[in-house]
This record gives structure tokens, sequence and C-alpha cells, in this order.
């Protein structure tokens, strides 16, 4: 059998059904990996190995007692993006202005997964309030790609996609607010869901774009993010952008057959500067969905080229209003002589908030502000409308859309750090759909020269992840991209 930090969610969880292994095993394998891996990878803030073993135990009273009728995720380790609160723990951001932030609450869709029966193994490492493509913007440092920890592992949700390709975790939270999930799927060589804008709630999520922001799913292979993101999606009357329409059971088919599909593919994501290896890979994955049925269609998407200027105007707005709440009033320490308020808030902000922070701070500030609100952040809003028709006249021809997710593979640590326009440029793929609110699933479809994972996305219209999750399912069902990882003994690229 397989180690147990190499075995996939469906089989952790059907050999702890099984008694093969007690979840006090399967956690304390996970434990070890991350006490062997976590100097050299960095993928947690924070760690709950005591709290983890004592709730493997109670999973394991509840295992012996009657496990067919224990909720369907019990005794499963799992890890939480440090952007999600868990009642008890801090919920830092990546941020040193939350480092002492401890939310007495949890978010919804953690605690729908608790109740799922999951075991939190601790908080991951993200890029100071999600705002970052790298997690190089993490106050607590970086965290280090598992495949070549000379890079990054993307971001924000860095963390997470390296501890589920490191064996840390079967499976992590992540958010996408435009492209974080999807990305360091991309750079770690896991699978991702990016859902649809709405499918999950966002409360306890510490929003950054508010009409961006979503709450996904990362693990080793679609039909593992599409168990554990059943667990997590649905309407929840405490985010009133969560939406009513009900969730699909995401059922996945036995046998790879696509027949009837069209699949579209913009020629606008297959531009100059995209990565050769990037660029054939997904054409080689799309030949291997035409084999299994799909009819693959050149569509456009002519207002692509906006969304990397309407994002960056639209995410930073949101993102410095909702970040004026660290004052040091209702959040963040306080800092400053007291002298006079002005004074302590640009103590408390100047010295609490990292560069990417206060760069986006001023940013959406000025796009806000009454002068040129028209003229940036209103005209923003218009074109985001036509990028989101864009995607509606897409699916009026086709059933969803695949893609690549980022132009490159991972890239060095520092390589964009002094320019930020060039760390942007790596969302340029996966900003139109959080900006449309359409769901992604990220997935590898090949390695380039130097052994980097290649992702994929497919993109559906809004609330079909049961679609991409069929299709994906279909795609790992006749390939092993997704079989290989970096610390594995069985690890051939073939
Ligand atoms: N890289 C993008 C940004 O920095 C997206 C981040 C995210 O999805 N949270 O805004």
């Amino acid at each position: 059998m397989n180690k147990l930090t190499e075995l996939t969610t469906h089989e952790a969880l059907a050999g702890l059904q099984a008694k093969s292994f007690s979840s006090r095993e399967l956690t304390s394998a996970y434990l070890d990996q991350i006490n062997r891996l976590e100097p050299e990878i960095h993928a947690f803030i924070t760690l709950t190995p005591e709290k983890a073993l004592q709730m493997a135990d109670k999973a394991d009273q509840r295992l012996a007692i009657n496990a067919e009728d224990c909720p369907p995720l019990t005794g499963l380790p799992i890890a939480v993006k440090d952007v999600l609160c868990l009642e008890g723990l801090p919920c830092t951001c990546g941020s040193r202005i939350l480092e002492n932030f401890v939310p007495p609450y949890s978010a919804t869709v953690v605690q729908k997964l608790l109740d799922a029966g999951v075991i939190p193994l601790g908080k991951t490492n993200t890029d100071e309030f999600a705002m970052g493509s790298s997690t190089e913007n993490s106050a607590y440092g970086p965290t280090h790609n598992p495949w070549n920890t000379e890079r990054v592992p993307g971001g924000s949700s860095g963390g997470s996609a390296a501890a589920v390709a490191a064996g840390m975790v079967p499976a992590a939270l992540g958010t996408d607010t435009g492209g974080s999930v999807r990305q360091p799927c991309a750079f770690c060589g896991t699978t991702g869901i990016k859902p649809t804008y709405g499918r999950t709630s966002r409360y306890g999520l510490v929003a950054y774009g508010s009409s961006l922001d979503t709450v996904g799913m990362i693990a080793r292979n679609v039909a593992d993010v599409a168990l554990l993101f059943q667990c997590m999606a649905g309407y929840d009357p405490l985010d009133a952008t969560s939406s009513q329409e009900p969730v699909h059971k995401y059922r996945l088919p036995q046998a790879p057959d696509l027949q009837g599909l069209k699949l579209g593919i913009p020629e606008e994501y297959f531009i100059e500067g995209i990565q050769p290896e990037v660029e054939s890979r997904v054409r080689a994955a799309v030949v291997r969905l035409e084999e299994l049925g799909v009819v693959a269609i050149p569509i456009n998407l002519p207002h692509t080229q906006y969304a990397l200027p309407v994002y960056y105007i639209i995410a930073p707005a949101e993102a410095s209003a909702n970040l004026a709440r660290y004052d040091g009033v209702r959040f963040g320490p306080r800092l400053g002589d007291g002298e006079n308020i002005w004074e302590m808030f640009t103590q408390t902000r100047g010295q609490k908030f990292g560069a990417e922070v206060k760069r986006r701070i001023m940013l959406g500030t000025y796009a806000l502000s009454a002068g040129y609100y028209d003229a940036y952040y209103n005209k923003a809003q218009k074109v985001r409308t036509l990028i989101k028709r864009d995607f509606e006249q897409a699916f009026e021809q086709v059933d969803l859309i695949a893609a690549p997710i980022a132009p490159t593979t991972a890239f060095k640590f520092g390589q964009h750090t002094d320019d930020p326009l060039a760390m942007y440029l790596e969302d340029v793929f996966t900003l139109p759909a959080n900006l449309a609110g359409i769901p992604g699933l990220a997935f590898p479809v090949g390695y380039d020269k130097k052994g980097l994972p290649i992702g994929m996305q497919l993109m559906g219209p809004p609330f079909m992840e049961d679609l991409l999750f069929r299709v994906g399912h279909a795609f790992q069902l006749t390939t092993q991209w997704h079989e290989h990882w970096p610390f594995s003994n069985k690890n051939n690229k073939a």
C-alpha cells in the first residue's frame, strides 16, 4: 500500500472506514511529513499538532462506534488558508497588523468542513491580505515551491498548494480573488476549484475585493476536490451575496466519455510571451479531451486584454475600503504616542502594513477619489460588464472554455519583486473569470524542461461546477499528471 501521506482523499477516507489505519495514524503521518519538510517549504503560519491529534482520537472513537454513520470526511486532515477564520486560532492574513487577531468564530466554509469531520492541522501561508501571486508578500516569509525550492509556489494561496504538493495534507482551503487558487495549483501541480461567485460563503473570510472573492478547495485530483467542495458549497444566510441556487450533487463519470461537449479555445489566451511549453502542453491537453469526445472550437473573448487594468482598479478600490478597519481602533495593535488620532492611524498603518498592501490602498483610494471616480472606477465597472458579456456570448456557442492559467511556470524568488507590473502580468489569464464571476477548475497537464508543473483551467457558465468536475475527472481518468509528487518515491514523470 501507498505511504499514508501519498493517499488521495478518497483513498484515505476508504482506509479510515475499513479501519486499515486510524485517524491518529493518518494525522501523525502528515504531521511527521510537516516536521520533516516545513523548514524547507514554510507552507504554514500556524500549526496545531496537539489539537489535531486530540481531534483524531475523537474521530477514531466515532469511527469505532459506527463508521458508516459518521459524517463523510470524518478523520481527514486538511489545512486552512490564513485568511479564513478558524475559532480560537490566530488569523493573520499574512500581515503583521493581524498577528494578534484570534477570531471568536469560524468561517462558514470552515465550520461546514468541521461538521463534515475534517481535522485542521494549521493555517497556511499567504501573500498579505491575499494580494500577490507568489507568497513573497507574506509578512512571515515566503513559501517555497516543493518542486524546486528556489522557486515560488504561486500565490496568494501558495501555502495551501505547496502543503498539498509536499504531502503535508491531502487537501487545503484556498481563496481566489484574481487567480489565487488556480495559479498556485498550476505552479505546484495540484488540482483546485475557483467556484462561481456566491457559490461558497464569504462569511469569516477576511475581505480583499468583496465583489471578486471566492473560497475554493485544493487537493490532489478532481474527484477529491469535488468531494470536499460538496461539503462546503451552498447558501449561507450570514453572507448576503451567497447564492440560493441549489448545489448540484457532483457525480463523476466512471468512464471518460465526453461525447457532444463543445469546448471553446479562446484565441486571446495564446498570446505572445507565453512560455512555449505552457502553450504546447495546454494544446496537447485539448487534443486529449478531443480524443474523449469533445469538439474543440476556436472562440474569441475580445475584451480579455482589458481584464488586467480593470482588475487592478476594482480590486484595489474594494481593498482600500475593506482595509480601512485596520486602524488601531477597530482592528490591529495601536501604535503611536497618542499625540492625536491621525498620528496613531499613521503609525499603526504605516508600520504594520507591508509595501504591496500600501501600494494597493493608494491605488484604490486614488481610483475612488472624487475627481477620478468616473474616469477610473466607473469606467472599470463598465468594461467589467463587457468582459462578462464576452463569456455570456461564448457560452451560447460552447459548453466550457479551456485556457492556460499562467503565462509561465513557477518563477524564481525576487524575479518580479522590483517590478509590480511584471508581477501583475502573471494574472492575465486568471482575472477574467473573477471579473465575470464564473467558475474555473485548475489541474496539471504536464511539465516543462526543468520539471516544473504546467496547469490548465476549464471555465464554465455560472454554477456549472459539476460540468467542470466531470470533464476534469474524465481527463484525469486517462492521464497521470496528477499522480506525480515532488517528495514521492514513485515519482516518474512519464
Ligand atoms: N494575484 C492577484 C492579486 O494580487 C490575485 C490574488 C488573489 O486571487 N487573491 O490581486
